[in-house]
């Protein structure tokens, strides 16, 4: 008998952009700006402290639902940040990354036949893990080319069904972020209603030109039906580590371990403990946003000199650019074009749309040093 075949559970799943950019940068040798990821090294001293941690004998394993220590740094973080208090023992998570954050809160909410509110351009975890439950993506646009929330168009496509609707910001893959009048919309949309919040905020502190980050976290009555994912491995500049965290209410929360326990259970203890010591240093995170804004304007500045116009990058990883200037093909075809012609890897912005939209703008990640920068650039303003 032949073995058992899979009737896909993801039948339109590919692999994703991200990989297939990387590796054909890596076949041609092409500078990466594509997959969001830095070339920099990381902080020596977090490193030192996970080695020690390890020396220390911190090798088994950590508590379920995250290092104590670590919970109750975060917490402390919130209150100074957000002004709002959470109990680190039971509103914290700490998850291995925060795609694994969100696929857990998505798969503690979510029955078969719910319908998830997702904004497009999005991350591309998010409409797989909606369906993977058996769930249905409604998905609406962003205004183009601003990429802020239509919120009467939200309105019109909630239905009895609507079970959550998930934000992002700072926003991947185009750099916008949330404002408090945002804010206040979700909030009148919500009340009321059993609609949850999925909300993606692992670029928190990557927020440019002193904007305050709009986090769930300031908004007591959201967080009471909001999940908020975070990512030390994007913040910390070591995406390697694969280590975040997720923060809700505790009762959601006590739902959320019970998918946890039984798929992750707990995570890898040196670096939680390390991490633990290393935000004591408030320093560590409120110097983020300035050192990233640095790289994005140093980008900006040496792109001056090409054709392609950029879109503003107010947080994340991101900038996008328009190239209406220099091609018409789509955003596939240049992207892959220029990786292979100029030595450039790029995202296509299409790759984040179900319906492949293309508005014709490609994704430069700027978390790189400055060097890298500098190359991809001379190689860019020749185009
Ligand atoms: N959400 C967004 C918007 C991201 O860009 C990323 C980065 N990969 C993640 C979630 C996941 O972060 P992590 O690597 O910690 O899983
Ligand atoms: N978040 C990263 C990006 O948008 C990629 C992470 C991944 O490859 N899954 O580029």
């Amino acid at each position: 008998m032949p073995p058992p075949s899979i009737v896909s559970k993801l039948p339109r799943v590919g692999t994703t952009i991200f990989t297939v950019m990387s590796s054909l940068a890596t076949e041609l040798g092409a500078v990466n700006l594509g997959q969001g990821f830095p070339d920099y090294p990381m902080n020596e001293e977090l490193i030192a402290l996970v080695s020690e941690a390890m020396k220390s004998g911190f090798n088994q394993y950590a508590h379920m639902n995250g290092l104590p220590a670590l919970c109750a740094v975060l917490a402390e973080k919130f209150h100074d940040l957000y002004g709002t208090s959470v109990d680190p023992r039971s509103q914290i998570t700490i998850t291995p990354g925060g795609t694994y954050a969100i696929y857990t809160a998505l798969t503690t909410i979510l029955r078969p036949g719910d319908e998830v509110i997702v904004f497009e351009p999005a991350y591309d975890s998010y409409i797989p893990n909606i369906e993977i439950n058996g769930a249905i993506p409604v998905r609406i646009d962003l205004r183009f080319p601003d990429y802020q929330v239509d919120w009467p168009e939200v309105r019109r496509r909630i239905t009895p069904k609507t079970r959550a609707i998930m934000i992002n910001s700072p926003h991947n893959p185009t750099g916008s972020v949330l404002s408090a009048a945002d804010m206040e919309e979700l909030r009148a949309i919500v009340r009321d209603t059993e609609i949850f919040i999925i909300s993606d905020e692992v670029y928190e502190h990557l927020i440019f030109d002193d904007i305050p980050h709009q986090s769930i976290l300031r908004y007591p009555d959201l967080l009471e039906r909001s999940f908020v994912s975070f990512s030390f491995g994007k913040v910390y500049h070591c995406t390697g580590w694969k280590l975040g965290y997720s923060v809700s209410s505790p009762d959601l929360m006590n739902e959320f371990r019970k998918v946890h326990q039984f798929n992750c259970f707990s995570c890898h203890t040196p670096s939680q403990v390390a991490l633990s010591k290393f935000l004591t240093n408030k320093e560590s995170y409120l110097s983020l946003g300035t050192f990233m804004q640095k790289k994005r304007d140093f980008f900006h500045d040496r792109m001056l000199a090409s054709r392609f116009t950029p879109l503003p990058s107010r947080g994340s990883y991101f900038q996008l650019y328009k190239y209406d200037r220099i091609s018409d093909e789509s955003d596939k075809d240049l992207a892959i074009r220029i990786t292979k012609e100029y030595g450039v890897a790029t995202i296509p912005v299409s790759a984040f749309y179900q319906s492949g939209k293309d508005d014709k703008v490609i994704r430069f990640c700027f978390a790189k040093k400055e060097e890298t920068l500098e190359k991809a650039a001379e190689r860019l303003i020749k185009i």
